[in-house]
């Protein structure tokens, strides 16, 4: 599939879903487009030969500041990806409700080939072209990691940032997904797989989408497949399984696993950390290629790696009843169909894997406002609650201990905050996005419920700030 394009299929899904609103097609052509788009090569001296570095960072949209979306290193970036992934990020924060616009970056380059010191020369270089070009600060374009990075790429930037803008007060908002010592917020790490895992649960919950598949209301016992054990697809499968969930497939590069009774997925990343794959891991049965768990039997396929990966050949193979995309376009237009018409039902990237910007934008906050979250400073509320946890106690005449005094005495921990700030987020936007699908019965699938919400919300966005000059 050589021919395939990204940000066709992106553009595709948006046409699909535009003829359910009411927009001038002017804004809606405005919407869809790409903005800005920088690609650039640059040279980085390796060993003692000078290599040309090709990488891009393409702001989507600006009907809101800052733009916000990751930074890819893999092999096959390149500008359609690139500009489809960027326009993903628009709709997303629009369908969570984060005030940013779209962009993403990336570097094709394959991040194993080089060593920690050599990525991080290409990282800084490339971070000192964004900022160049003004493509980068905490007021008008905001990275964070992706596929290939994370958060040690992400501390290179923002140490090279504050390097060349001394004295920027808030440089540490320049970048999300930083280290927890570096400005980072506790809960960004899990925050994509935890929204994948929320968004899901509340799908599984609503007895009338259940009803229609003929399934069980609920996560317990339900039987996943999780395609990608990075950390997206770690983090998700953990958090079914946690919750009640049979993780029943699993795969990474060198191939795939599958056992009925259940992984336990924590064993697997063991036996991979030890054996260097996670095939032959015992009990379980082993599967060729990577792609093989895409056709597995179960009741939820998490295609939690790369865009592409079901297509118009392998979808009628798929065995599960749900889709969660946990990844950025992990079905091409073609699968959507052919899933459309087999009942099978696809929960959307564009919002389903929104949890990594969500709380990117909880850190983004705490940088700005420079205190962090959860757990006050004792000497500013010790007595204050001392005297509640008091009165609590008298008014009720029993002791308070363990986590109920420790939350009482000193707030809630930073991570609970957010992870409770993503549950809500998760929550109310697939509630919305199932209301406008069930007010509207002739919107073909959820995805295209999920573009009406978003281009509804950037539409307003433009509509409302009207036309320079
Ligand atoms: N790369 C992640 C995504 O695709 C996170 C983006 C962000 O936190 O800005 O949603």
């Amino acid at each position: 599939m050589s021919d395939y394009s990204f940000f066709g299929a992106v553009e595709k899904s948006f046409d699909k879903a535009a003829q359910f609103t009411t927009w001038d097609p002017g804004i809606l052509e405005q919407i869809k487009q790409c903005n800005a788009v920088y690609r650039m090569h640059f040279p980085v001296k390796i060993g003692d030969k000078i290599e040309v570095i090709k990488a891009y960072r393409v702001q989507h949209s600006h009907h809101k500041l800052p733009c916000k979306g990751g930074i890819r290193f893999a092999l096959s970036v390149n500008l359609d990806e690139v500009m489809a992934l960027a326009a993903l990020m628009t709709y997303k924060c629009a369908i969570v409700n984060v005030p940013f616009a779209g962009a993403k970056g990336g570097i094709t380059i394959d991040p194993k080939k080089y060593t920690p010191y050599e990525l991080e020369k290409i990282t800084r270089r490339y971070t000192s072209e964004l900022i160049k070009k003004n493509f980068i600060g905490p007021g008008i374009d905001v990275p964070a990691p992706d596929y290939g990075t994370g958060e040690r790429e992400m501390a290179w930037i923002v140490d090279t940032y504050a390097s060349m803008r001394p004295g920027e007060i808030d440089a540490l908002g320049c970048v999300t997904g930083k280290p927890v010592t570096q400005g980072g917020v506790r809960g960004r790490r899990e925050a994509t797989g935890l929204g994948v895992f929320y968004g899901l649960r509340e799908v599984l919950s609503m007895k009338d989408v259940m009803d229609k598949l003929g399934l069980p209301v609920g996560v317990e016992g339900k039987r996943v497949v999780v395609q990608g054990l990075g950390n997206v697809g770690y983090h998700t499968a953990k958090f079914f399984q946690e919750h009640g969930a049979k993780v029943v497939g699993l795969s990474e590069y060198e191939g795939a696993i599958y056992n009925m009774d259940g992984l336990d997925i924590e064993k697997v990343v063991e036996h991979r950390k030890t054996k260097g794959s996670i095939l032959n891991f015992p009990g379980s049965t082993n599967f060729a290629k990577n792609t093989d768990a895409l056709e597995m039997e179960c009741d939820i396929l998490i295609p939690a790696a790369l865009e592409n990966v079901v297509n118009g050949q392998n979808a009628p193979n798929v065995k599960a009843k749900i889709i969660g995309e946990a990844a950025n376009g992990p079905l091409t237009p073609e699968a959507d169909e052919i899933f459309a018409k087999r009942g099978i039902l696809v929960v959307p990237d564009m919002y389903l894997n929104a949890g990594g910007v969500t709380v990117s934008y909880f850190e983004w906050l705490k940088n700005l406002s420079h205190v962090r979250y959860g757990r006050m400073e004792k000497r500013f509320t010790e007595n204050l609650n001392t005297h509640i946890l008091g009165q609590i106690e008298s008014l009720t005449g029993k002791k308070v201990n363990g986590k109920d005094k420790e939350l009482i005495l000193h707030g809630p921990e930073e991570v609970d905050l957010v992870r409770s700030g993503l549950e809500e987020t998760m929550i109310t936007a697939t509630r919305e996005i199932m209301d406008v699908w069930k007010k509207n019965p002739q919107i073909p699938d959820m995805r295209t419920a999920a573009y009406v919400v978003a281009i509804n919300k950037v539409g307003t966005s433009y509509a409302e700030l009207g036309i320079f000059p």
